[in-house]
């Protein structure tokens, strides 16, 4: 069984695209791989953020792996908070006494969208994946709209104002199942995945 090493510290996103790959790679996180140090993320792209930390592991430890980078891409904000979403407040206001991050980034963003008509908005993440020394990336997409106020529970970071196009609950009010077959990592993983399965097979 081949290993890939995935950039990230979260053993539970690590977790999941293991159950999709099934038994034809075998998925590492940093810490099972022996990093323990944060991975730098100084690009200002999706895209440069994942190749930077792919690139990163690789130089490191000379072993096929991937990285992710997620953001939320608002179109009348000229595609913002976009690769700087988990630090939008932090960059544009900060955090009320008592807040926490996300509560926070989507008061930014609500702001920001105040009197704003076009409420269109896209979650977007790139994969980088480095195999046999060859790069190659991978997007997934989801569309949908920004609300004005938040609903659910549920899910993460922007996920309370996030309603995804053709669907009549937000990102915060499906199960995680729910989400996870329609999101833009899913969407991303499964195009690695395949790719994967095909390469393996090849
Ligand atoms: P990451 O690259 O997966 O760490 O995502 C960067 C930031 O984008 C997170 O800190 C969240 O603010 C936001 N984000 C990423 N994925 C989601 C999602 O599925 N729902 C809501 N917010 C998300």
């Amino acid at each position: 069984m081949r290993e890939l090493i995935f950039a990230t510290h979260n053993e539970h996103k690590a977790i999941e695209i293991q159950a999709i790959l099934s038994d034809s790679f075998r998925v590492l996180t940093l810490d099972q791989a022996g990093i323990t140090d944060d991975i730098p993320e100084e690009q200002d792209s999706l895209e440069g953020n994942a190749i930077q930390k792919a690139r990163f592991v690789y130089a490191r430890l000379g072993l096929n792996c991937f990285a992710d980078d997620t953001g939320l891409e608002v179109r009348a904000l000229g595609g913002e908070p976009g690769v700087y979403s988990a630090r939008f407040a932090e960059l544009s206001g900060g955090r009320l006494p008592g807040e926490d991050v996300s509560a926070a980034n989507i008061r930014t963003l609500l702001r920001r969208m105040d009197g704003i008509g076009d409420r269109g908005a896209g979650f977007r993440t790139v994969i980088a994946l480095i195999i046999d020394g060859k790069e190659f990336t991978f997007e997934g997409v989801v569309e949908g709209e920004i609300l004005g106020e938040l609903r659910g529970e549920g899910g993460f970071g922007y996920d309370p104002v996030f309603l995804p196009e053709g669907y009549a609950e937000t990102f915060a009010e499906m199960s995680l199942e729910g989400k996870n077959k329609i999101s833009h990592r899913a969407r991303a993983v499964n195009k690695l995945v395949e790719f994967l399965h095909n390469y393996a097979g090849s």
